[in-house]
């Protein structure tokens, strides 16, 4: 790291600040880690319509000096292809400013919402879906614009889970985090808080004991992790989960299944296990969202369904996260399974499992 960051202390590397604020966030500050490729200039000074740049120094030492296949890097440095639309892409593909009865929050579900508690993240993820809403002006939303939003969950007492994201929750100060747990939690409806985050994999020094500690006092609390691929899986990141695990909030993960980057069962596998031994539940795989410029992200349905039958039966149940695809125009999560079910044949249904084998089930009202 030393070649990259000359003179930087490990109190300054392991302070959160000091990463925020050392963010890379222009061409040439990239230049200094990595030769770009063709691709990767020729985005460079076009008012794209998506996303800034913003890289943790951390997240920059895992990219460094590697080649443009690299998987993190295709994750976080905009290519040309980004600026390309294809039909069917669209800003808001989730429709989530329709289902927002007011600012900061999207109520999609009957029992749950979601609240978007800030704008702002350490890292910008190139195919984020919220790119309608992150790192732009109106999202620097801080407490005093919270105060819609509380009144809502308050007036609606069928909202028992809270999904607090964003933006990023975890780049907040701890207090304006316990402020808004504090607010939650007086709500007697609400049972369960879970927060949205990717902080953990591209920012694990912001997991501080002083962080957990008062997190504890909001349970029953949840945190949803974004992890990509197994290369985020650091002796850092492993510490990070280690202080969430032991405070007592379950982790799961959410993923995005992306082309060249994690679209393969290898790679999947590996991520899942690793996830698994850092006590993180895979939760979610994600077919890419049909932001504008995220063709070169998107695979087919089907791959996302071979990944899914490369996984279950072949390991452990605990490693294989749902894949779903978020409806475009504000469905919600579709799950998405293979066929399993082959159909019914004389009072028995025929199963097929995990190695290809047909069993019959007796069955016989189907
Ligand atoms: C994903 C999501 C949730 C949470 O869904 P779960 O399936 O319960 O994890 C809630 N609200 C919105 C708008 C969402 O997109």
């Amino acid at each position: 790291m030393d070649e990259y960051f000359p003179g930087v202390s490990d109190k300054e590397w392991s302070n959160w600040h000091w990463q925020i604020k050392n963010s890379i966030r222009t061409t040439d500050q990239l230049e200094r880690f990595i030769r770009l490729s063709e691709n990767e200039i020729s985005v460079v000074g076009k008012k794209s319509h998506t996303l800034p740049i913003r890289i943790t120094p951390y997240y920059m030492s895992l990219i460094a000096g590697s080649d443009p296949e690299q998987p993190l890097r295709k994750t976080v440095i905009p290519v040309f292809d980004e600026l390309l639309s294809a039909p069917g892409e669209i800003l808001d593909p989730l429709s989530e400013e329709h289902h927002s009865p007011v600012p900061n929050i999207v109520h999609r579900y009957p029992d749950r919402v979601l609240f978007l508690a800030t704008g702002f993240c350490s890292a910008y993820c190139r195919y984020c879906t919220r790119t309608h809403m992150v790192a732009k002006d109106k999202c620097h939303v801080g407490i005093k614009a919270w105060e819609e939003g509380l009144q809502y969950i308050d007036e609606h007492p069928e909202v028992r889970d809270v999904v607090v994201s964003g933006g990023d929750p975890l780049t907040m100060p701890d207090f304006h985090i316990e402020y808004l747990l504090t607010r939650l939690r007086r709500i007697p409806h609400v049972e369960i808080i879970r927060i949205g985050s990717k902080v953990p994999a591209v920012l694990p020094q912001r997991i501080t004991k002083s962080l957990v500690n008062m997190l504890r006092k909001y349970h029953p609390l949840f945190m949803s992790i974004h992890f990509t691929h197994p290369d985020e899986l650091t002796p850092e990141v492993t510490e990070a989960c280690e202080k969430i695990a032991n405070a007592g909030i379950p982790m799961g993960s959410q993923t995005v299944l992306l082309k060249g980057v994690n679209d393969d069962i290898a790679i999947m596998k590996n991520l899942m296990h690793g996830l698994l031994k850092n006590r993180v539940r895979p939760y979610y795989l994600y077919q890419c969202d049909p932001i504008p410029g995220s063709g070169h992200f998107r695979t087919p349905i089907s791959k996302g369904l071979e990944i899914i039958r490369g996984l279950r039966g072949h390991t452990s149940g605990y490693g294989v996260p749902q894949f779903v695809i978020d409806a475009p125009g504000g469905g919600g999560k579709i799950p998405m399974l293979p066929e399993y079910y082959l159909g019914h044949e004389e009072g028995f249904a025929r199963l097929m499992n995990y190695e290809g084998r047909v069993f019959r089930y007796p069955d016989d009202v189907g």
